[in-house]
């Protein structure tokens, strides 16, 4: 088994970073290579800005080269959920964004030619308890008539066609829902960027920033030693979960309010066409319903890819998700018996940028633009965000759904999330119970 991202293992590497210092003067320095800051860099450079971005690792190692592969419309919470914590106006806006998200992945594949196996496959939620099903009736209720016809509720026996396994009583269907390769797509997003013009820097950490006759200055750290400085108008900081992790990255205020939460995947070999008629014949992204549940799709070369939350860690790394895969590989072998001996090639993890209500942030804080947690639902929603937090800083149309949403620091917290464990045995009981 490899303890190796499959997205990263199965796409070509992106070699188009700058070489040498780093060093010089820039429109817009964007902080962090995922998806938020690549989409970014893509659209800055094309309107013709001058763009630098900086990435502390590799393009794609954060939680852009690490999902689970699913581009799903719809939001995290159900939409009456949403309705009362943001209002009908912002909540419907949000609703939209996450349709326009998976549409502005589709025209950036068609029109930079990426070859990443973007498919509209559709989601399934699926409910995990009979329990669940009256509140996936009520949600797909009211999404159905007010934001998202293109939905449809399908009972017990609808599901045959679909997935063939006991943990699932009904489901609610999305029929805009996608999936694509995501190594490919940061790959091939990065690749554009360049070819747009914009400069794109590796193993170039943000460390420090001050403030000179009114641009920012970022003091870069490169192999642990000073790398260099770059003088920008602007910055976007894209850093998501990830904000903390490189020591001295002047972040601290969004540290106070990003908890970055591990969340866990294996892939299986490649299953034969009997064994996907046997399992997943629908061939759609699904995500149940548990509060420490469980998310799975095929990948293009037909493994099955499990995540799910696991356990509730602040880390991931080589031990903690080995632990996590010998819990998926049971949740697997419970939501597919027929699958319950099947070898599993790959385990890993990666970090999600939970905020404390589960909604996205985007804005400008201390003169720093910034798009960051997406709470798990953020391989569209970084892409289109980074497109939207280029527009507004190039003083476009502003099309940010979350513009002006109050975010409280978290109570208590200034980066390590010593509260998770606690909030582990929370869902737990509350998965028991409900
Ligand atoms: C295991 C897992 C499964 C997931 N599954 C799904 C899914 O199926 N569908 C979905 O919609 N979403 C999913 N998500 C969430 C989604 O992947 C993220 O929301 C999205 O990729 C965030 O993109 P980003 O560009 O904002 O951040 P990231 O991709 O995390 O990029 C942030 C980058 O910033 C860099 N960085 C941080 N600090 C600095 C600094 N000081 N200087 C320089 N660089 C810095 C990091 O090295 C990193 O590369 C999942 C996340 C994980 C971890």
């Amino acid at each position: 088994m490899k303890y190796t991202s499959y997205w990263h293992d199965t796409a070509p590497r992106f070699t188009g970073a700058a070489q040498g210092p780093v060093q010089g003067r820039c429109d817009v320095a964007v902080v962090g290579g995922g998806f938020t800051g690549l989409a970014a860099a893509y659209t800055l450079a094309r309107a013709g800005a001058s763009v630098v971005v900086l990435e502390g690792s590799t393009v794609g190692a954060g939680a852009s080269g690490r999902n689970g592969g699913h581009l799903n419309n719809g939001l995290a919470h159900s939409f009456p959920a949403a309705v009362e914590a943001l209002g009908r106006e912002r909540a419907v806006a949000l609703y939209r964004s996450f349709d326009d998200a998976v549409d502005t992945i589709e025209r950036l594949v068609a029109e930079e030619n990426i070859d990443c196996a973007f498919r509209r496959s559709g989601k399934l939620k699926l409910a995990s308890k009979p329990g669940h099903i009256a509140a996936i009736e009520r949600n797909f209720e009211a999404i159905h008539r007010e934001v998202d016809p293109d939905t449809a509720l399908l009972r017990r026996a609808d599901l045959a066609g679909e997935i063939v396994t006991d943990a699932a009583h009904g489901a609610m269907l999305f029929r805009k829902s996608a999936m694509m390769h995501m190594g490919r797509f940061v790959t091939g997003l990065a690749e554009a960027a360049v070819r747009q013009g914009a400069t794109i820097h590796e193993n170039a950490a943000v460390t420090g920033r001050r403030m000179a006759e009114g641009r920012h200055i970022l003091q870069i750290t490169r192999d642990g030693m000073p790398g260099g400085e770059v003088s920008a108008g602007e910055v976007l900081l894209a850093t998501g979960a990830y904000t903390g992790t490189y020591r001295g990255a002047p972040f601290q205020w969004f540290r106070r309010r990003i908890v970055p939460v591990g969340s866990f995947i294996v892939a299986t070999r490649p299953l034969t066409e009997n064994e996907i008629a046997r399992t997943m014949p629908g061939n759609r992204t699904c995500v149940s319903s548990l509060n420490i549940g469980n998310y799975f799709r095929l990948a293009p070369d037909n493994r099955l890819i499990f995540g799910g939350r696991a356990r509730f860690s602040a880390s991931s790394d080589q031990r903690s998700d080995a632990k996590s895969g010998a819990i998926l590989r049971a949740a697997l072998a419970r939501m597919f018996p027929q699958l319950g001996d099947v070898e599993i090639d790959y385990c890993w993890g990666g970090l999600v940028d939970m905020t404390r209500d589960r909604y996205p942030r985007a804005g400008r804080e201390d003169g720093l633009w910034y798009a960051m947690g997406y709470s798990g639902h953020g391989a569209q929603m970084s892409t289109q965000m980074g497109v939207v937090m280029a527009e507004a800083i190039l003083g476009q149309a502003d099309r940010n759904p979350v513009k002006g949403l109050n975010w409280p620091a978290v109570p208590g917290y200034s980066g390590k999330p010593w509260f998770l464990p606690l909030v582990g045995l929370y869902y737990k009981a509350l998965d028991r119970f409900r």
